[in-house]
């Protein structure tokens, strides 16, 4: 049985104290606080320590002395707080501690150490291992770092009854190197960061952000190092995420899922509560964020196949940029399909289907009932995960023609009948999406 405390999942602190953005003042008001990232296994190894930690561990009444490993990713300032050895010597800690951390965080504890302690600073590079007390960390590359931090790291911990921990911050996407060293893995608690929400250029700063987040999950998954039973749990919290209820409702279409400051998770215990809805629809107006939405919703999916229902006609050069607009957006793994040929797709099994959109699929052929029917009936039958995008047209202008009428009403219709198929339906406006059903 192995214990894991969440000391903090903050990057700096969220809310920040000089910040009245909307997502400071949501967390002002809920209460609900996170400062530096760190992790504290069974009592005796701690991820990181930056100087909120310490006050962490009070707050939580999670005592450190039983520390025996303390392990570093880098040298920045919210994930070093070298001051905490001299806590630990007042304390009059004798038991041996050993530091490890990439060169530059363990220089910054040189002039900390007790010479006539027990404390031994040890320097890794990605692909070292230190073993202390049974607990075997191997360091991994990160993708992250400057002037100031150098080298930094992310662990892969085994405790001595062989609980697997990925502990994943601070990085941008997971380097190539990171994903081989962790295949096959099947962790059984994955901490991986989430610093940006949907503020662009996560990446240009060594961070993931939701979208990011999601295609990093995706990448564990495909290489087995996530696996059913993984925990996935999202760190390095900051204020450029949407307030928590939405941050939680974000995570959890990547599988992951958003716990305070202070969670105690257990291992072996329960896995991960979320499960994904088999079919949903995402209604919305043009440009009301309706197809990204759908594309969130199944990023950390291995597989995907998008379905585009539109054919491509050369002529048209401004749809033609869109469409290549779009693909591009999308993660590599990605397969794409272009046809309007539905029901046979939604008949056979395979990867997770997104489909974009309803309403183009129904112009080409909006009188036939039999066609409707059709694939309304495999919508109701499919096995395969399913989440399409129709438009939401019926309060905007009347149309002026006759056949724009009579398309309006069969799409109405069809975005009822598969409504009534599906296990939620969403509406999105100005890029919010409120759920329906
Ligand atoms: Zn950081
Ligand atoms: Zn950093």
């Amino acid at each position: 049985m192995s214990d894991v405390v969440l000391l903090g999942t903050g990057g700096w602190n969220w809310p920040n104290p000089f910040c009245r953005c909307a997502s400071c003042e949501w967390a002002r008001a809920a209460g609900e606080t996170r400062t530096n990232s760190s992790a504290l296994v069974d009592g005796t190894v701690l991820l990181d320590c930056g100087p909120d930690v310490p006050g962490a561990a009070v707050r939580h009444g999670v005592p450190l002395d039983g520390v025996r490993l303390l392990l570093l990713t880098h040298a920045h300032a919210d994930h070093v707080s070298p001051q905490v050895l001299t806590l630990r010597h007042w304390a009059g800690r004798a038991e041996p501690l050993v530091v490890a951390g990439p060169p530059a965080a363990i220089a910054l504890h040189e002039h900390w150490v007790d010479p006539a302690g027990a404390v031994e600073l040890r320097t890794v590079l990605p692909g070292d291992k230190v073993t202390v007390d049974g607990y075997e960390a191997r360091a991994l590359p990160a993708a992250h770092g400057d002037a100031i931090t150098g080298t930094c790291v992310l662990y892969d911990l085994t405790t001595p009854d062989g609980t697997r921990l990925l502990y994943a911050t601070d990085t941008g996407p997971l380097p190539a190197e990171t994903l081989a060293a962790t295949d096959g893995r099947a962790y059984d608690l994955v901490l991986l960061e989430e610093t940006f929400g949907d503020w662009p250029g996560s990446e240009a700063h060594g961070h993931l952000g939701l979208r990011e987040f999601g295609e990093a999950v995706a990448a564990l998954r495909r290489n087995a190092a996530v696996a059913g039973h993984t925990r996935v749990v999202a760190t390095h919290l900051g204020d450029h995420n949407p307030p928590g209820p939405e941050l939680a409702r974000r995570l959890g279409a990547h599988g992951a899922e958003l716990l305070p400051d202070g969670a105690v998770l257990t291992f072996p215990g329960p896995g991960p509560r979320t499960v994904a809805p088999q079919r949903v629809l995402i209604l919305g107006g043009a440009r009301s964020g309706k197809s990204l939405e759908a594309e969130h919703r199944l990023l950390a999916e291995p597989e995907v196949v998008y379905v585009a229902t539109s054919l491509q006609t050369e002529d048209d050069a401004e749809w033609a940029e869109r469409v290549a607009l779009h693909r591009a957006r999308r993660p590599a793994a990605w397969q794409t399909v272009e046809t309007l040929d539905l029901v046979p797709l939604l008949a056979t099994e395979g990867p997770p289907l997104l489909v974009d959109c309803l309403t183009l699929w129904l112009a080409a052929g909006y009188e036939d009932p039999a066609r409707i029917d059709a694939l309304v009936t495999a919508w109701r039958r499919t096995r395969r995960r399913l989440v399409a995008v129709s438009n939401e047209v019926g309060s905007g202008v009347v149309p002026a023609t006759e056949s724009g009428r009579a398309f309006r009403d069969a799409l109405g219709r069809l975005n009822a009948a598969i409504a009534a198929e599906s296990d939620e339906v969403w509406l999105t406006v100005a890029g919010i999406p409120q759920r329906l059903r």
